[in-house]
């Protein structure tokens, strides 16, 4: 087996790429490229009525068009695929397997309202920590709550501390029972959870680097969690910071300004990767760059730890 990184791009084509995402494709792309790697593209499409092909078509013609085309995935194919998540449903059927098979999956049936209770323990960055309500149930409680509701299934978490080193944001920690609280492996209506398919699809794709926004990393440990119980490998990640609009929001698919469909109509593709470089500290000012040009002086140590406010007037 090949030593070299495999980076990959994970995007849910739910709408037009924004300067965020991009910024993402671009970091992975540099982290691969300049360990002498390659890209998997995996399209996200797990919801697939807000992830038509259309898009995840869009967004492989805009990655072409900015010189960072992946080596796999995606339409192309390769050897791990499909690359489309609403196709690898048999495949995360077996990983949900094991976990059921040892008794750590459970059927819940609270109703969002429930979860979203006022008095329920909430997590730093806002998400509701499950307070484990159905996580007792006896086999008679479950049967008489099907007949009237189709339950979602959650995965049994331990009290244990998941510690682990991100490339870019160095030490993270996290109690899974205290901070996490069992989280959900598959929907009621039987679509696998984005926490069970990501570790599944980047081990099976053999991805040895993730490089994703700073918003994921608190989704780690409990993804480094099931690595470790599904008996798959677990990649290096690299979390990085998020890319603000000048007034400080955070970029949006719904907002025009900083999608792609708006950038190509004013910049070349070496402007707006020069641009996204010189914000990232991989050069000092916005001048013109090809990927293949940046890849010799990327470095993490260069790329700021806090969120990147775009200036006024930069894009
Ligand atoms: N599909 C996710 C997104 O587009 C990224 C997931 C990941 O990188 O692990 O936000």
């Amino acid at each position: 087996m090949s030593a070299a990184a495999v980076g990959r791009y994970a995007p849910s084509p739910s709408g037009r790429m924004h300067l965020g995402n991009l910024c993402c494709c671009l970091l992975a792309w540099l982290s691969a490229k300049s360990k002498g790697g390659r890209v998997v593209l995996r399209i996200e499409d797990l919801d697939a009525q807000r992830c038509p092909r259309s898009f995840a078509d869009l967004l492989e013609s805009d990655l072409a068009w900015l010189g960072l085309s992946a080596d796999e995935g995606g339409s192309r194919g390769g050897p791990a695929g499909p690359y489309y998540q609403s196709e690898r449903s048999e495949i995360y059927l077996r990983y949900y397997q094991i976990l059921a098979r040892r008794g750590l999956v459970y059927p819940c049936f609270c109703s969002r309202s429930q979860l979203h209770a006022a008095d329920a323990p909430h997590r730093a960055d806002g998400q509701v920590v499950y307070a484990g309500t159905c996580r007792g149930l006896s086999p008679g409680e479950i049967a008489a709550r099907r007949k009237t509701r189709a339950p979602a299934w959650r995965v049994r978490v331990p009290d244990e501390e998941i510690a682990f080193t991100d490339g870019h944001m160095g030490l993270y920690r996290e109690n899974l029972a205290r901070d996490c609280g069992d989280f959900y492996l598959r929907r009621a209506d039987g679509v696998f959870a984005y926490q069970l398919a990501v570790v599944v699809d980047d081990a099976l794709m053999g991805v040895t680097e993730v490089v994703r926004g700073a918003d994921l990393l608190s989704s780690t440990p409990r993804q480094l969690w099931l690595y470790r119980e599904l008996g798959l490998p677990a990649p290096q990640f690299f979390h990085m910071p998020l890319l603000l609009a000048p007034d400080g929001r955070r970029l949006s698919k719904r907002d025009g300004d900083e999608s792609l469909e708006h950038l190509q109509q004013r910049y070349t593709p070496e402007q707006i990767i020069g641009r996204l470089a010189y914000v990232c500290g991989l050069q000092k000012a916005p001048d013109p760059r090809t990927p293949a040009e940046l890849a010799d002086r990327f470095a993490w140590e260069l790329v700021p730890q806090t969120d990147i406010v775009l200036p006024e007037g930069l894009f």
